[in-house]
């Protein structure tokens, strides 16, 4: 409470909190890493300053670019479907702010991450460089041709729109190993979940979503993108 009696505002941490029981917990998402790296990674740090304050509503957020940070459930709800126990090795495709990236590194052992518009991508290697997170490397480039370099990967995260599954990233996929990602129109897309189990691939269907395009060979061509 206020001197005047009001209520005073919630401070981020708090704010953060609340983000984790009204938007995760009460929408179904109970495993207790998951939800621990929510209670850590601080999200307020990875929007630009005038978005601070809306750092932890149920909404996506603009970053630069012409880009956006995922809603939270969103990141909860791709995460939560990799299954990650702690020792995968995870591709993460559209590095963007970061945010998805800081929440692999609390999940698993190494995450790489490929970013093509290189502000975007220097400004996320600062953030979590200055929070110690050590486990993330970053590289500039077309993510629809993944990272072939330190494939194969146990687990791959997309987090931007194909018209469908880039052949390169399912190469790049390890066998038992998942990878999730929007596919469809620009308008509008599916978020799946795709398989590969001694050799053969399985797609299953999470849910509707929106996200930015995924701009490139095996994306989206340059010309056809707002
Ligand atoms: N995961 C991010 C959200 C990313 S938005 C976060 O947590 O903030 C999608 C990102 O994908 C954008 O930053 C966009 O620049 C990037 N992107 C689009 N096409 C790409 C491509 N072919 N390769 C790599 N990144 C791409």
């Amino acid at each position: 409470r206020t001197m005047a009696g009001g209520v005073s505002p919630m401070t981020l941490d708090e704010q953060r909190e609340r983000m984790v029981q009204d938007q995760l917990l009460a929408r179904g998402i109970t495993d207790e890493r998951l939800l621990a790296a929510f209670r850590k990674v601080p999200r307020h740090r990875f929007v630009p300053p005038e978005f601070e304050a809306q750092a932890y509503t149920d909404h996506p957020l603009p970053i630069g670019a012409g880009q956006t940070i995922s809603q939270p459930y969103m990141v909860a709800l791709m995460t939560g479907r990799l299954g990650l126990q702690g020792h995968e090795r995870v591709l993460e495709i559209g590095a963007g702010s970061g945010y998805q990236a800081a929440i692999l590194a609390e999940l698993t052992l190494e995450v790489f991450s490929v970013e093509r518009v290189p502000d975007l991508l220097r400004a996320a290697a600062e953030r979590l460089s200055a929070l110690g997170c050590l486990n993330v490397h970053f590289t500039a480039g077309n993510g629809s041709l993944g990272w072939p370099q330190h494939a194969p990967y146990d687990a791959i995260l997309v987090t931007a729109a194909a018209p469908d599954v880039p052949e390169p990233l399912l190469a790049q996929l390890a066998d038992g190993g998942t990878m999730v990602l929007p596919i469809g129109p620009q308008e509008g897309q599916m978020l799946v979940e795709v398989r590969k189990r001694h050799g053969i691939v399985t797609r299953r269907e999470v849910a509707g979503c929106v996200f930015v395009p995924l701009v490139g060979r095996h994306g989206w061509p340059p010309e056809s993108v707002a």
